[in-house]
């Protein structure tokens, strides 16, 4: 039994079920015991491997494509200098590393840039340090600097708690996390009238049957209000890259994965990813209200190719004899709609005054 585990089964003996979405933070974020606080989550699969891959670490493509779309989206904009280019949930440090390597083209966008990491996990703070020494740390967006600011994040929104509800005959009914001897299981808390934001009730599918699960996020909701206040405060856009669902959907997305396959998600908590899918229609939506525009949901694959995924993966293979054939399955993982192409989805927001945001004109959908 994993030392949380034990911790829980004590708190719950103690004061009752826990609702899902505590248990998912815990599970995360635990001081002590959390997965992001201990363990070293990306990787391949193999003996000190991690228990997933993310994009950044299939292959330096996906954070070179990035560097470029963001010197450019930089130059269109009027060159601020200086300029905040924040990252949430930078895990090793990767994606910022690629795409600072792929900026440096633009001496001038290298002088003007300021690096901002939004990182609660001191170990990967410490990771990050390696590959971005330069950075500067926040444990919430609320500190980032007053000028403006082009936000990215992949993987961030799909490890913050969600709190799941069923639909029943007087309301909705909380999931909770129970005790059953040694076990942690799952269970229904006491039905409420009205638990969800405004924001996530106008983002619902028309009718949902009895049983039917909604998942609320109110830490998903509250960053990305921050994240567009700041934006419409002092300029800038957003990208964000996760997996999830493009129209308004009900049901249960919550899982767990360890080395690279699914496990039950209240089996080990500490040891195994918690994840959910994200609620993209509700982050535009929650961008649209602060004043800033969305552009249409892009899926990763088409997003990559669209800027120049191909172009990038020949120009590679010249560069490096013998790696063409990896360099071939990095470009299938990235885009290829069975591995993350279609799944992964790219949001774009931005202040009314920005340019259009490359990747995601319809005519390049
Ligand atoms: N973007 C990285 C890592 C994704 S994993 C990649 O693509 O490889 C999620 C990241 O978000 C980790 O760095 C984790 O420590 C961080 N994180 C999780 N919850 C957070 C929170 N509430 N605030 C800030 N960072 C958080």
């Amino acid at each position: 039994m994993t030392p949380l585990k034990k911790l829980l089964l004590e708190e719950i003996s103690e004061n009752g079920p826990m609702p899902l979405a505590d248990y998912m933070a815990r599970a995360l974020g635990d001081p002590t015991h959390g997965y992001y606080m201990q363990r070293r989550p990306f990787g391949q699969a193999g003996e000190d491997g991690g228990d997933f891959m993310t994009a950044p670490e299939v292959s330096q493509m996906f954070g070179e494509l990035i560097g470029a779309w963001l010197a450019d989206l930089w130059l269109r904009m009027g060159q601020p200098k200086p300029f905040c280019l924040a990252e949430l949930g930078p895990g090793r440090g990767t994606l910022m590393a690629d795409i600072l390597r792929a900026a440096d083209v633009l001496p001038d966008f290298a002088a003007a840039v300021q690096v901002h990491f939004v990182e609660t996990s001191a170990a990967l703070r410490a990771a990050q340090k390696q590959l971005v020494p330069q950075a500067i740390w926040h444990d919430t967006l609320d500190t980032l600097p007053a000028m403006p600011t082009l936000i990215i994040g992949n993987e961030f929104f799909d490890a913050l708690p969600i709190q799941q509800y069923k639909k029943q005959p007087d309301g909705w009914s909380p999931v909770m996390v129970s005790a059953d001897n040694d076990n942690l299981v799952f269970a229904d808390g006491k039905s409420q009238a009205a638990v969800f934001s405004d924001a996530l009730a106008a983002c619902l599918p028309d009718a949902m049957a009895h049983g039917a699960i909604v998942e609320y996020a109110p830490m998903v909701e509250a960053v990305m209000h921050t994240a567009a206040q700041h934006i419409a405060t002092h300029g800038g856009a957003a990208l964000l890259i996760d997996y999830g669902h493009a129209a308004p959907a009900c049901g249960d997305s919550f899982q767990a994965m360890r080395g690279h396959g699914f496990v039950d998600p209240l089996a080990e908590p500490g040891l195994a990813d918690l994840t959910a899918h994200v609620n993209f229609p509700l982050l535009a939506h929650i961008a649209e209200t602060a004043g800033l525009t969305a552009a249409p949901l892009a899926e990763q694959g088409r997003f990559l190719e669209a800027l120049g995924l191909s172009l990038r993966a020949q120009q590679l293979m010249q560069l490096s004899p013998g790696r063409e054939v990896d360099i071939q399955t990095e470009c299938h993982r990235l885009a290829a709609p069975q591995e993350m192409g279609s799944l992964f989805k790219v949001l774009g927001v931005a202040h009314k005054d920005m340019p259009v945001l490359a990747g995601f004109l319809p005519e390049e959908m």
